[in-house]
């Protein structure tokens, strides 16, 4: 009983330290400059912070899922449709610091103020703000039409050093070369959502050829509602890529 009382008492501490709303806790990853914590937040948003940096990923779904979160040092913007440039979103955050690093066609988009500090990099360009280096890749459908959802140039993925790890933001893409020639990924955030980006088969077969030390699907509430992650996992663990595929809830109640 005593024992039990004491477990209670613990876990309760522990739930009043990790607890953050709805969002789910933030996971640690080693760097050789310290950690890299992964805060899931919705969709394909999350939140990089490493070494005093905060690093805000197309953020979306409403300032408050922000709450309790540090401003973001450099707010990164994959695409132009509202799941990833969110005006409203981004207007009632704290960027007054910010430095924005996005593709021409969501630089269109930005406010005057935010265009002030804005990075444009288009596909195969780098810049290094702030020791974080980023390195925009492409993302597009297949096959390549001008006119599909996603035609190749427009948005961009995202590959990111921090102290050393290789971090991988695929934005809304298919398994296209560029992705599948990837190398020394170490973590992988990867779309899989119908008819919008790939289904998870797709996803799994792409990540198989590239295959980074860890995935997270991220991006995968689709028209028919979320997409089979375990079934990710499982093809993903079928391959034998040694690849550590990690299921965090980007979609949590309100
Ligand atoms: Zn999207």
């Amino acid at each position: 009983m005593k024992r039990n009382l004491l477990t209670m008492l613990m876990l309760a501490g522990l739930h009043g330290l990790y607890a953050q709303g709805p969002r789910p806790a933030a996971d640690r990853i080693d760097t050789k400059k310290g950690p890299l914590l992964v805060q899931p937040v919705s969709h394909a948003s999350l939140v990089l912070t490493w070494n005093n940096k905060t690093i805000y990923v197309d953020p979306s779904g409403g300032p408050e899922a922000y709450a309790g979160l540090n401003p973001p040092d450099l707010v990164l913007i994959t695409d132009i449709h509202g799941d990833h440039c969110d005006t409203k979103t981004l207007a009632g955050l704290n960027t007054a610091k910010a430095t924005f690093v996005v593709p021409q066609a969501v630089a269109d988009k930005l406010t005057e103020t935010a265009k002030a500090r804005v990075v444009v990099l288009p596909n195969g360009d780098k810049t290094e703000q702030g020791g974080v280096t980023i390195a925009a890749v492409p993302m597009y459908n297949l096959p390549e039409t001008p006119d599909s959802r996603h035609p190749k140039g427009r948005g961009n993925g995202y590959v990111l050093d921090l102290g050393g790890k290789n971090v991988y933001l695929s934005g809304d893409t298919e398994d296209i070369p560029e992705m599948r020639s990837l190398k020394n990924i170490d973590v992988a955030f990867v779309c899989m959502n119908l008819p919008y980006t790939m289904d998870v088969d797709q996803a799994a077969a792409g990540v198989l050829a590239f295959k980074p030390k860890i995935v997270y699907p991220y991006h995968y509430r689709g028209q028919n509602g979320l997409s089979d992650v375990e079934a990710f996992r499982k093809a993903v663990d079928a391959g034998k890529g040694n690849v550590e595929v990690r299921l965090r809830n980007w979609y949590p109640a309100p």
